[in-house]
């Protein structure tokens, strides 16, 4: 799966193509994408109930937690509440300001999902699933509003699309089924002092704690062993044994190794082409114990050990990351 900073990098590209436009029409080709992995039975009804849903809707922004995408969407602001003779830069603004998010719109791509921007009546690649026209002003105002195509595609259908109500949870809002999602360390909600408070009361391995989306989220498997080796803790430490500096310099390192990756570019797409592929290459000569087992570390020498913890391999150093002394 993505890692966050690859999540990340999406988004903002998702966030500069659709920020601000109204969806002026929506077409699912595929109803099995408004389903999930578990549940791909879709009724003949929800695609209709997708389509009502987000129609003449307005994008306000794309927003994420953790590795959890979605577009928050408005009612279109009437335009007379906006004033029509305004320059279009500026009507847009006041629009900003007196709309209310109101509904989200999921995109989970999955492990092969993609959106592309498209012209309307560009050819329709054979694994699309769904469809949104847009419709925004120019910056400038005197050329007519440009409209395009957000198109989701996805070959093995991964991915999901769906539509929920947006609810309060760790300090904003966020869709229905994200909220057991905690906040993740790179977002402005994220409060360390609590996440630290939570973790002191787990019992199980930090590397698990640190798996879990409940408790903080966006730390996958890759960033959680980084973020381990340079606090240098033992990743079978127990969190509510660990001195509470010791864990707030672990969340710190996850912290930092993934705004490492955030600033080293992330996943790359051009203006039409919005991607996400599975893997997270580009950060990997930046590892320095993740998938390194029998390599030196980088620090001490001594052969890098692969323990399976929680079902998911984990890398540390011996020497560098002391095993617990309470075990
Ligand atoms: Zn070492």
């Amino acid at each position: 799966m993505p890692e966050l900073p690859e999540v990340e990098s999406v988004r903002v590209g998702v966030h500069e193509w659709t920020a601000g436009a109204t969806i002026t029409g929506a077409e699912v080709l595929d109803p099995r994408i408004l389903g999930t992995t578990s549940q791909r039975r879709i009724d003949a009804a929800a695609a209709d109930g997708f389509i009502t849903a987000v129609n003449g809707r307005r994008i306000i922004a794309a927003e994420r937690r953790g590795k959890f995408m979605w577009l928050t969407l408005a009612e279109t602001p009437a335009m007379g509440t906006v004033g029509t003779d305004a320059p279009g830069e500026q009507r847009a603004r006041r629009a900003a300001e007196i709309e209310t998010p109101e509904l989200s719109l999921i995109v989970h791509l999955g492990m092969s999902g993609q959106l592309r921007v498209h012209e309307v009546g560009d050819e329709i690649h054979r694994h699309t699933r769904a469809i949104l026209r847009l419709e925004r002003d120019r910056p400038d105002a005197d050329q007519p509003r440009e409209t395009y195509e957000l198109r989701f595609v996805d070959q093995r259908i991964f991915g999901h699309l769906g539509v929920q109500p947006l609810v309060h949870a760790s300090g904003r809002l966020v869709p229905a089924s994200a909220n057991h999602i905690a906040a993740d360390p790179l977002e402005a909600a994220f409060e360390p002092g609590l996440t630290i408070t939570a973790l002191a009361n787990k019992r199980t391995a930090l590397k698990s704690a640190l798996l879990d989306q409940t408790l903080i989220s966006g730390i996958g498997n890759i960033y959680a062993d980084e973020a381990l080796f340079r606090a240098g803790v033992h990743p079978l430490a127990t969190p509510a044994r660990t001195r509470k500096s010791r864990l707030a310099a672990v969340l710190d390192s996850a912290a930092r190794v993934m705004g490492d990756a955030l600033a080293v570019g992330g996943t790359s797409f051009d203006a039409l082409y919005v991607n996400v592929n599975g893997e997270s290459g580009y950060f990997d000569r930046a590892l320095l114990v993740y998938g390194r087992s029998g390599q030196e570390c980088v620090r001490c020498g001594t052969e890098i050990a692969k323990m399976t913890i929680g079902g998911r391999g984990s890398h540390f150093c011996p020497n560098c990351q002391k095993p617990p002394r309470y075990r």
